[in-house]
């Protein structure tokens, strides 16, 4: 995006991937269908040590600005839900609409290099194995950590560090939780099963899916409060948001029993997690405090997590080059004059749902019109 701005801008601009293609992160995005951007897109929906940083590229670069050119090209899409746009066939649209609009703007596109060294005289000087490329600007568009089996590296924050920029210590987002082993015993068999659940931590919460697996919890709800958890903080699982699995019972017609109360829990989690619940949590007995106690413990299951799947899993990647090395207006380094650094790399990081690549598209823009 940020290639393709500065090209129509007239600038002579070359981009250097170190993999045999570009943009392998949008084809194995929203499961290869590329949630592409969020209609509901707010400065909310991203953490960042400074929440106001990212506001002023997000304003001058909208979900509108970026559907504009989608439809520009004619590539079929659709809301799934909570504003989140797919393609309706491929992520191979998005990937190829973007390489057309740098072929327009006169892109040149050098994969395979690898980058020795990046030095800064009078110009920036980038030498690769085999050459070396000189501009009076360099942008940093790497991205973070998550999934170096395609290609994730290091490198933009090594260069930040070289530069003398600070790095907010990156850590995985977006990424199943590990459950500890006792929990694990308790409930990965019923690894698949699903519930709408709230997740809450560090006075964040997430109404949306949680899904079980082999080794603890994923799904929407898990993903998103992941990015605020940090161990060895509580995670709170409300399983049963806006329910009232033992209301039933205030009616004295009927008898507190168990098989009453397994059929209302049953109406609100999947029969395998509701019998397991019970299982686990029985009642010592039928007065109202004990109810009201199951109850509580339905709406709060507290859990410690050992830990998250880690960069291997996660969909994104947090903290990075510090906001306030940068200007948020285009993304250049206040100290290196000509250094920018755009995307992921920098410590700005959605929600689930489109915003990451938001975020790209926008901090993109926003040094593209500056270059
Ligand atoms: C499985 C998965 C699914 C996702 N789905 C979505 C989604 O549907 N919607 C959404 O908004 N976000 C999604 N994300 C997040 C989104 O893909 C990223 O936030 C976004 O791609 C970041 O863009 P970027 O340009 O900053 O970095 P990247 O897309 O990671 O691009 C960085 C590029 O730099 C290259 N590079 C790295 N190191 C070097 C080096 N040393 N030399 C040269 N080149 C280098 C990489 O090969 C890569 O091509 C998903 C992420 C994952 C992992």
């Amino acid at each position: 995006m940020c290639a393709i701005e500065a090209g129509k801008r007239g600038r002579r601009v070359a981009v250097l991937e170190h993999a045999d293609r570009l943009g392998k992160k949008i084809l194995i995005s929203g499961g290869g269908r590329c949630n592409f951007t969020n209609l509901h897109c707010q400065p909310e929906n991203f953490l960042s040590a400074n929440p106001h940083f990212a506001k002023s590229a997000l304003a001058r670069y909208t979900p509108a600005d970026f559907i504009a050119l989608v439809e520009k090209h004619r590539i079929p899409y659709h809301e799934k839900t909570l504003g989140q746009l797919f393609c309706d066939r491929s992520a191979r649209d998005i990937l190829g609409m973007l390489e057309d609009e740098c072929r327009l703007a006169g892109v040149e596109i050098v994969l395979n290099v690898k980058i020795r060294e990046v030095s800064r005289a009078a110009e920036f000087t980038v030498r690769t194995a085999n050459e070396e490329f000189q501009a009076p600007v360099l942008v940093v568009a790497c991205g973070g950590l998550s999934i170096p089996k395609i290609g994730a590296t290091a490198f933009g924050y090594e260069l930040a560090r070289k530069f003398g920029i600070r790095i907010r210590e990156p850590w995985p987002g977006l990424v199943p939780v590990l459950l500890d082993p006792q929990d694990r015993s308790r409930y990965c068999d019923l690894a698949g099963v699903s519930a709408e659940v709230v997740a809450s931590c560090d006075g964040q919460q997430f109404r949306e899916k949680m899904l079980i697996t082999h080794r603890g919890l994923s799904g929407p709800a898990i993903l998103q409060i992941s990015s605020y958890w940090e161990k060895p903080q509580l995670l709170t699982i409300d399983l049963a948001p806006g329910n009232d699995a033992t209301g039933i019972f205030r009616d004295p017609k009927n008898a507190r029993t168990e098989s009453l109360l397994r059929s209302e829990l049953r109406k609100i989690l999947p029969s395998r997690f509701a019998d397991r619940w019970l299982e686990l949590h029985s009642l010592e007995s039928w007065t109202n405090s004990a109810l009201a106690n199951f109850e509580h413990q339905l709406h709060s299951w507290n859990i410690f997590p050992a830990g998250t799947e880690g960069f291997d899993k996660a969909e994104v990647t947090a903290g990075g080059v510090d906001t306030d090395e940068l200007s948020a207006k285009t993304m250049e380094s206040r100290k290196v004059p000509g250094l920018f650094f755009i995307g992921e790399v920098v410590d700005v990081t959605g929600h689930l749902g489109g915003f990451n690549f938001q975020w790209a598209w926008a901090s993109g823009a926003a040094a593209g019109r500056a270059l």
